[in-house]
């Protein structure tokens, strides 16, 4: 056998959204050859890994690994009818290197085997839950994070990352296709290893609606990991009352809103808890303070104020710290600016491009830097750039 593993040629495939035709003419191995050597007719040897990874701008130990390559169906990822096969794949590839890369470095820091705390308060009896016992897991989680009961949960993303929850930056969610409009965030709720929940991170979403999307599968990771319900919908159902109910409890939820409220009156509470306007119009409906015709009415306002795509009041944008702390601690070196990693030395032993550990940790200082061999980057999330013009260097 091999110490090359032909598996992989389909998954830098279906991560850098390319055709066979694409990676043939980028290597200059025939398209008949790559056929043969996914196929397992032919043996992926060294000479053709090297041209691989030189023309990709991939380590050569990518093409060594063996790691597991998660199906769609274990994933959170919602198909919708504008997602498309490259953008499904190309999720479930990245979300698989990204979970395979945190593995190896929470084994590095003898972190692996820690289960999160939360896991003894996940339910497991099986059928669907109903809307008040999801507001009651939501009020345990809170306790059970050190939360108070009521009131904003300040910083969602550190929240779950001091549970021990990677929170990473995705490229391919919504990739070629109109899915992000849905489906923002993607984990795999199957215990045993370290939590990851990845999100859209280009930048298009506002900070209101990335806290829900990480809520929701925090959600996920809750409800799902020793339990499925019935039906998909059912899943997806539970993981959104989750979201509402965590960032904004059932008691504030009672206190606040009234049956007779404008859209202008709920401004303040979407800057109070930091979730959306139509999030708190749908918790409203949900909790019978508005009938089902306000409920209706408001949406329509809504939509006919354009808020239905950018509602006032800016929430902001959360970002994550801790797989950068932890790649910093694992492989971090001191210079005179701070810690920095050797992306060569990193990407090789992770068997990851360095531009994907870079992106998911949002931003690592690479020592190549200084004598110019550093691989090139992904662009940078729209949603720094603004933090940068804004001068925003810490958040809450
Ligand atoms: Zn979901």
């Amino acid at each position: 056998m091999s110490d090359f593993n032909p598996n992989r040629i389909v998954l830098a495939r279906r991560l850098e959204g390319i055709s066979q035709k694409e990676l043939s003419a980028s290597t200059g191995i025939s398209q008949a050859k790559l056929s043969k050597l996914q196929n397992g007719i032919s043996v992926l040897d060294k000479r053709d890994a090297i041209r691989l990874s030189s023309a990709l701008d991939y380590p050569i130990s990518f093409f060594e690994r063996r790691d597991e390559i998660l199906p769609l169906s274990s994933l959170t990822y919602r198909k919708t009818s504008k997602s498309t096969m490259a953008e499904l794949s190309a999720v479930s590839s990245e979300y698989s290197l990204l979970a395979s890369a945190v593995q190896h470095v929470a084994s590095r820091l003898n972190l692996a085997g820690r289960t999160s705390g939360f896991a003894q308060i996940a339910p497991r009896t099986h059928g669907n839950l109903s809307e008040h016992a999801i507001d009651e897991l939501a009020d345990a989680t809170r306790s059970n994070l050190g939360l108070p009961a009521t009131g904003a949960v300040p910083n969602v993303t550190r929240t779950l990352e001091r549970s021990g929850i990677i929170v990473a930056p995705m490229r391919s969610l919504g990739f070629g296709s109109e899915a992000h409009l849905t489906s923002e965030g993607v984990t795999d709720p199957s215990p045993g290893r370290m939590y990851c929940v990845g999100y859209l991170g280009s930048g298009e979403l506002s900070g209101d609606r990335l806290r829900f999307t990480k809520a929701h599968e925090f959600g996920h990771l809750l409800l799902h990991g020793y339990r499925k319900p019935d039906s998909p919908q059912q899943l997806e159902r539970e993981a959104h009352l989750f979201a509402s109910a965590f960032l904004f409890p059932r008691k504030d939820a009672e206190r606040v809103l009234t049956p007779s409220m404008s859209l202008r009156d709920f401004l303040p509470v979407k800057a109070g808890w930091g979730l959306s306007i139509a999030a708190i119009i749908s918790r409203s409906y949900s909790l019978g303070i508005i009938d089902r015709q306000r409920y209706q009415s408001l949406f329509i306002q809504l939509s006919s104020r354009g808020w239905k795509k950018h509602e006032p009041v800016p929430v902001e944008i959360e970002r994550p710290l801790l797989l950068k702390q932890m790649i910093e601690s694992a492989y971090g070196t001191p210079t005179s600016t701070g810690l920095a990693v050797d992306s060569l030395a990193i990407s090789t032993e992770l068997g990851t491009p360095f531009r994907y550990l870079d992106y998911w940790s949002d931003g690592l200082a690479d020592i190549g830097e200084q004598w110019g061999v550093s691989e090139q980057r992904f662009a940078p999330p729209n949603q720094y750039r603004a933090d940068v013009d804004n001068n925003h260097t810490e958040q809450r």
